[in-house]
């Protein structure tokens, strides 16, 4: 594995396995590697000849409140495992790289609707930062397949959405979501959680499940579901942002007729904010 710190060394790799014909997938990350990220570097290995990995914590997408500081940062650690995961290239872009203008200067990639609905509700901003900092490494990396994770669904929604809309010669795959043994998404955040908090955490998914298996066995409409399921979580401990079913292609409201549903919810747990989706089909 190379280590490209400049999108100069990056764009020589990049040209010479294209010149031998080979297909790149590139996986973006903002590191703290976990069994979640490994496993789409495996996906990215099973469709292209050659695998990028960035590590960049991008500072655009975390709000004035949020926890970019605190956001852990194992770069060591993380450059050991991706060593055993036949990575070619691992590219660290530095901020000044990245955003070399003030930030009221800074060409910004707005994706509107979609970023500005359910976690865009509460977090202002957010997709604006992800939208721009994925659209510049596209620009740098120049992969013929990018690889996303599925647990952060309305993401991989906006940045297909930026990839149609600005013509990128790109194709998105995602990964599912990779789980702890209770259920519990995999998630560098989940670090934050207390000992009991912890303990409490795969209640989400077990609730959403219980919600998703509710949708073609009971009478209960979508919205008696999500209420109840959100009050099953208000007295469990979490604090709800969202707990919604949307239609899971344009993640708009669900209309009636629709069939392909995505149930997607947003809580917080003390002082973490955990985020989570799980696919039904109404029958
Ligand atoms: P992050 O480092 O959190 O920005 O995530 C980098 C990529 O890994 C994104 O495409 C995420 O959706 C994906 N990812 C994060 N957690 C998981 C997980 N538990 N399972 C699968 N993919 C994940």
């Amino acid at each position: 594995m190379v280590t490209l710190n400049n999108p100069q060394m990056l764009n020589e790799a990049v040209a010479k396995w294209r010149g031998q014909g080979e297909i790149i997938a590139f996986v973006p990350t903002m590191g703290n590697l976990h069994e979640g990220h490994l496993s789409l570097v495996e996906k990215a290995r099973q469709v292209a000849d050659r695998v990028i990995v960035s590590i960049y914590v991008n500072p655009l997408q975390f709000g004035v409140n949020e926890d970019f500081d605190a956001y852990p940062r194992t770069l060591d650690e993380d450059q050991h495992r991706l060593e055993t995961q036949a990575v070619d290239a691992l590219f660290l872009p530095t901020t000044t790289m990245i955003y070399p203008r003030p930030p009221e200067q800074t060409t910004t990639v707005d994706v509107p609707e979609l970023s500005t609905i359910l976690c865009g509700t509460f977090r202002p901003g957010h997709f604006l930062g992800v939208a721009t900092v994925v659209c510049k490494l596209l620009h740098l990396v120049k992969p013929d397949i990018l690889v996303l994770g599925a647990k952060d669904y309305q993401q991989v929604a906006v940045i297909q959405r930026m990839v149609e809309d600005l013509f990128f010669a790109v194709k998105i795959i995602t990964g599912e979501t990779v789980r702890e043994v209770d259920g519990l998404a995999k998630s560098s955040r989940n670090q934050y959680l207390g000992i009991e908090e912890r303990q409490i955490a795969p209640i989400l998914y077990k609730t959403m499940r219980e919600s998703v298996a509710q949708v073609n066995s009971s009478e209960a409409t979508l919205s008696i579901i999500e209420s109840e399921a959100k009050q099953a979580l208000t007295d469990a401990g979490f604090n709800c942002e969202y707990y919604e079913f949307r239609d899971a292609i344009t993640l708009s409201q669900v209309q009636p007729g629709d069939t392909e549903l995505i149930l997607v919810a947003a809580v917080w747990l003390g002082k973490t904010r955990l985020i989570d989706n799980v696919p039904v089909t109404l029958r």
